[in-house]
């Protein structure tokens, strides 16, 4: 079924009259990883719920999410996450979710000692809004369905998780996965924004095409003979030999979608990666504001493009948009001039839009326009 991308809100720092703050998901056969959840979340969510209930012929079940990816803790970022979750504890969810975000090395330190948190720690650091939701009810035992609460330092892999009971952190042997989850992935991609931040990458696992069955069937195949090849090994018949290869669908490739979170252009965990299908990039300024960019530690729509550049992504997507960013028509053709001499294709996100990544690795962006989505 591929991948398919929800953008619930495209502007930065604050809601516009046309854009609210951060908040996406992204859905794979397995389940959902909601992508940051700023002011609001939780009514976007139910928006759109019904915008699929209507337009669509399946539903956006909330109970299919499985985990809560943060970017940063901006409250652009975080500030619908406790309130969604009371809302799920009202809609009675019994579904486990994890929660997971990045934090700073000194913080991971600071935790497994059970000390008291370093002084230059910023008052934006996802540890401490934990701390907070956990007193304020954001617990198991609070909300009545199992929520894990996990911390890392993205760059240095060391993940560590809260136990609500005591306060205290176990350090994890790696990055958790969602629970169930076989076929795909999320892993966190390190950014730079000022304050610890993280990119989100959610991707499914390369597998063997179909056995073609019929074809066995027709050459009057037994056991033995169907298990080897479905194994990979080819075999004699009837003097003949069968290459196990026919007897298969085509591969399945991985396919994956990258949610930038607030970061500088050319994010180290982001161009580091050997190539995305889809890169949904912040591009809060353009060209005029370069200086702005670099100093808030954001992106242009050029900076996004030449980040897409360098991961070799198939499809560049823009979001985050500042407030002087009316209609984001500009900041295409800005990403469209660096993107010239490629293949790239480049698209920009409003609210409500949806990305759908097939299975072979194209994406097509369906633009919400208050009765339906289109092309
Ligand atoms: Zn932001
Ligand atoms: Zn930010």
């Amino acid at each position: 079924m591929g991948l398919e991308i929800h953008v619930l809100g495209t502007s930065s720092a604050r809601p516009t009259n046309i854009r609210q703050v951060s908040g996406s998901l992204m859905s794979c056969d397995e389940g959902i990883a909601v992508v940051d959840a700023g002011e609001g979340f939780q009514s976007r969510f139910s928006t759109q719920r019904k915008r699929m209930k209507t337009y669509e012929s399946y539903h956006l079940k909330s109970s299919r999410v499985a985990v809560l990816c943060l970017t940063h803790g901006h409250l652009d970022h975080t500030w619908g996450v406790l309130p969604w979750l009371q809302s799920m504890a009202l809609d009675n969810r019994n579904q486990p979710l994890l929660i997971i975000g990045p934090t700073s090395s000194e913080v991971v330190e600071s935790l497994l000692a059970n000390d008291t948190l370093p002084e230059e720690t910023p008052h934006s650091d996802l540890s401490l809004q934990f701390q907070f939701w956990h007193k304020l009810g954001g617990t198991s035992e609070n909300l009545g369905y199992e929520v894990r609460w996990v911390l890392g330092d993205v760059a240095g892999e060391r993940w560590l998780e809260f136990d609500t009971n005591t306060g205290n952190v176990i350090e994890l042997p790696n990055q958790p996965q969602p629970q169930g989850w076989r076929n795909n992935r999320i892993d966190a991609l390190a950014t730079a924004h000022g304050i610890p931040s993280c990119a989100w990458k959610l991707s499914t696992k390369e597998k063997p095409g179909k056995f073609d069955r019929m074809r066995a069937a027709e050459l009057g195949l037994d056991d033995e003979q169907r298990a080897q090849l479905a194994a990979g090994n080819d075999i004699l018949h009837n003097e003949t030999t069968l290459l196990a290869r026919q007897f298969r669908g085509e591969d399945f490739q991985s396919i994956s979608a990258v949610i930038s979170g607030d970061t500088t252009e050319m994010a180290p965990g982001i161009t580091q990666l050997s190539g995305c299908n889809l890169l949904i990039h912040e591009a809060t300024f353009l060209n005029d504001w370069t200086k702005h960019a670099e100093d808030y530690m954001h992106s242009t729509a050029a900076g996004a493009a030449r980040t897409a550049i360098k991961c070799n992504a198939q499809h560049l997507v823009l979001t985050h948009y500042g407030a002087r960013i009316k209609v984001p028509d500009e900041s295409v053709d800005e990403a469209q001039e660096v993107l010239a001499n490629t293949d790239i294709q480049i698209t920009a996100a409003r609210d409500g839009d949806r990305l759908l990544v097939g299975n072979d690795g194209s994406t097509t962006h369906l633009h919400w326009r208050d009765d339906g989505w289109t092309r």
